[in-house]
């Protein structure tokens, strides 16, 4: 990169958010996946005027940039792999309006969702999204990769709240694209279009986000399956039932071992599946729900139903699924997270090719996640520095991918297709879905600046 892209960044920002030495650029290299790609400078902007001028300086020099929230990315989203600007955007950090009367919530990017969350508490009011990363992801990247969570089964993920947003646009214009109000139908739903969209068609810098009543009461209950398929049964007649839970996890045998081996909170440890369901509601309500979640798990084949109301109980057993990851990388060094979502349906035979794609090319394979809105999360457990295992890994990967289509499912329920997926993006949209997608991209990003090299313009 030009020194003189440097000190006109240093200039527009100040010099102590411009850093260019390798040790810094080292430590915004990576997020949460397993390769690394460090940017030629990183700049923390304070402002949304700021962000503008670097897009601006960031065009008239043809340099890259790479947005960046908390990098809790499972997709590879905010690495820099074509080098250039990582742009972190965690000091715009201010919860700026909670408007309870309105229930909406105005926020800068860089807030923390569980600061958020907490905030909304506290007002009064429940904001449902509630990725498992929620204690360390921003607002920002959650709404550029529309992030889901365990609640998604019944109310829904990030883009059902986003009412708006303030959009630095890749020539350095700044737009609003929706406003506070839930009724707004001023022209097409643009704002939409950056929803999930990585980074890849503007910096969104500002959002506007619907807030809901919180429930008045909720009910955990941990259902334990001596066979993982009658777990997966459970989830598609639990839903065919009627009944739909706040949340439905489940986890496999080997899941629930690293957790017991990692926290010691008395899973089962012989069981071959778990699954966690919330129900919630009024006091009413949930009794007549947990009734009735109790009765199709026991028809399952359900061998232990616990149920847990205080809210010590319903800690333990969330804390447990929140351990999933850190209890998976004691296993093994390199976890390939993957989110391939199947119709709620198809659980059960996805469930099933999962295990033989395991075997097939002999990998450790831990199945957990929202099986409740069909979202499992296969990882596998490997070793990034050994080359013959990681094409292993890659080869079942791309299995587990065509799978999930063959099943009438999408590649990526959550985490977004970032540059890990990219190559597959197009066996999802067909050939006219993608050129549509990069005649988009190129309209508004025509020269290429925004995260290159993501998406469609892989
Ligand atoms: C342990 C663990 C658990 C997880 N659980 C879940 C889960 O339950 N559900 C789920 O959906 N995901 C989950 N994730 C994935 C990840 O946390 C989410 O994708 C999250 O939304 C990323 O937020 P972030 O702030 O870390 O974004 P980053 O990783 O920093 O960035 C993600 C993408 O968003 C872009 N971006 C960031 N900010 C902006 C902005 N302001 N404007 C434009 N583009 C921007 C980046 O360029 C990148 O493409 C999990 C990850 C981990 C490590």
């Amino acid at each position: 990169m030009q020194q003189q892209v440097i000190t006109e960044l240093k200039r527009l920002v100040g010099a102590q958010y411009v850093m260019d030495q390798l040790e810094d650029r080292i430590c915004y290299s990576f997020d949460a996946t397993f390769r690394d790609f460090p940017p030629d400078v990183v700049v923390k902007p304070g402002n949304v005027a700021e962000i503008a001028a670097i897009v601006k300086l960031a065009g008239r020099y043809n340099v890259p940039i790479t947005a960046r929230g908390a990098a809790t990315g499972l997709s590879g989203g905010a690495v820099p792999v074509k080098g250039g600007i990582s742009l972190v955007l965690t000091r715009l950090n201010k919860i700026i309006d909670i408007d309870t009367a309105n229930r909406v919530a105005v926020v800068e990017t860089g807030v923390i969702t569980q600061d958020f969350v907490n905030a909304v508490t506290q007002a009064g009011l429940f904001y449902p999204p509630d990725p498992a990363s929620a204690k360390t992801s921003t607002i920002g990247g959650n709404i550029a990769e529309c992030a889901g969570g365990p609640r998604g089964v019944k109310y829904g993920i990030t883009r059902d709240y986003v009412l708006g947003m303030e959009v630095v646009l890749p020539d350095g214009s700044v737009v609003e694209l929706g406003n506070k109000f839930d009724s707004e139908m001023a022209g097409p739903d643009w704002g939409m279009l950056l929803v999930g969209s990585e980074g890849t068609l503007g910096i969104i810098t500002k959002i506007y986000l619907k807030l809901v009543d919180k429930p008045s009461a909720k009910q955990t209950l941990l259902a334990v399956f001596t066979s993982l398929d009658d777990a997966a049964r459970t989830v598609s007649e639990m839903i065919a039932s009627g009944t739909i839970p706040t949340t439905l996890e489940i986890m496999d045998n080997l899941t629930i071992c690293a957790v017991e081996d990692y926290l010691k909170v008395g899973l089962p440890v012989s069981a071959e599946a778990i699954l966690l369901i919330e129900v919630d509601g009024s006091t009413k309500a949930i009794v007549k729900q947990a009734e009735h979640v109790i009765k199709v798990c026991r028809q399952c084949g359900a061998t232990e139903i616990q149920t847990a109301s205080t809210p010590e109980d319903i800690d333990k057993l969330w804390q447990a699924r929140r351990a999933i990851s850190p209890a998976c990388g004691k296993i093994n060094p390199t976890k390939i997270s993957e989110d391939a979502t199947v119709p709620r349906s198809q659980i059960p035979a996805m469930v099933r090719r999962l295990r033989e794609i395991a075997q097939k090319y002999n990998l450790k394979m831990v199945i957990f996640g929202h099986a409740g809105d069909g979202n499992l999360h296969p990882n596998i457990l490997s070793n990034k520095h050994d080359h013959e295992e990681m094409e292993r890994v890659e080869q079942a990967v791309a299995e587990l991918f065509k799978v999930a289509l063959e099943l009438g499912g999408t590649l990526s329920g959550e985490h977004g297709i970032g540059y890990m997926k990219a190559p597959f993006l197009q066996w999802e949209t067909g050939e006219t879905g993608f050129a549509a997608g990069k005649t988009i991209k190129k309209v508004i990003d025509p020269q290429g600046i925004l995260n290159p090299g993501k998406l469609f313009n892989a």
